[in-house]
């Protein structure tokens, strides 16, 4: 069995983590694990932790670090996670970089790939997008799918995240500048930090992380 890979994907909402991530999870076979997607899941569910950060999260401020480094505790106990898993929305606070680094030991996480994009174009780019409740998929506001409403992959309902409104997104980007920013500096200084240009189309993205993680003898 290949040596466990955990690789952290960080960049500003909308940057292309979640699209990233879906098909590196694919390409190397760990899971694609979004705290995002943990949390929406919840309170689609209506499940208590969904009850308590529903609110938060249509606020587009975060959630308690403890919540969270307990959500991801128990991700990384299950069975498909035993070979890494790719990191989209955590950690998002130093606080959160710690326990991520006391859960998976000093040399847990192989790489940390800022995925770089600048902020006009995130902007755009947020408040396009819509979402399929179901799978997930991302579409933008003129595709067929999101003026239909309906998912072509799943038939599930395409709707407009509320964070995605104005307000949410400004507040978002905020929190993201001061919280989540100073993480490159936490990467870096371990070595584990690459840039890479997340204004390309999502094909020379992908391309451009893998060879960085082939560079690096990570699989
Ligand atoms: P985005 O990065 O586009 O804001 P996510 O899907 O990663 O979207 O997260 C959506 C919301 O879930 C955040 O605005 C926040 O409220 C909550 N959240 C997700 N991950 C974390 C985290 N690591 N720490 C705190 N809150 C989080």
């Amino acid at each position: 069995m290949p040596a466990r890979l955990n690789l952290v994907v960080l960049g500003k909402q909308g940057a292309g983590k979640g699209t990233q991530c879906k098909r590196l999870a694919t390409t190397y076979e760990i899971p694609h694990i979004s705290t995002g997607d943990i949390l929406r899941g919840a309170v689609k569910a209506g499940t208590p932790l969904g009850r308590e950060v529903a609110s938060v999260l249509e606020s587009g401020a975060l959630v308690s670090d403890d919540l969270v480094i307990q959500l991801v505790k128990e991700r990384f106990d299950e069975p498909d996670a035993q070979r890494g898993g790719l990191l989209d929305g955590f950690p998002r606070t130093l606080g959160q970089a710690e326990a991520l680094e006391v859960l998976l030991g000093a040399d847990g996480i192989k790489l940390c790939v800022n995925l770089d994009v600048p902020i006009e174009l995130v902007t755009e780019r947020l408040s396009s997008r819509r979402v399929c409740q179901e799978c997930g998929a991302i579409y933008r506001d003129s595709d067929v799918e999101a003026i239909s409403g309906t998912c072509s992959n799943c038939g599930g309902d395409v709707v407009q995240r509320d964070d995605d409104q104005p307000d949410a997104i400004r507040r978002r980007l905020e929190t993201y500048e001061r919280d989540t920013e100073p993480l490159l500096a936490f990467y870096e200084s371990r070595g584990l930090l690459v840039t890479v240009n997340g204004d390309q189309s999502p094909d020379e993205v992908t391309e451009a992380i893998e060879k960085v993680v082939r560079d690096r003898g990570l699989a």
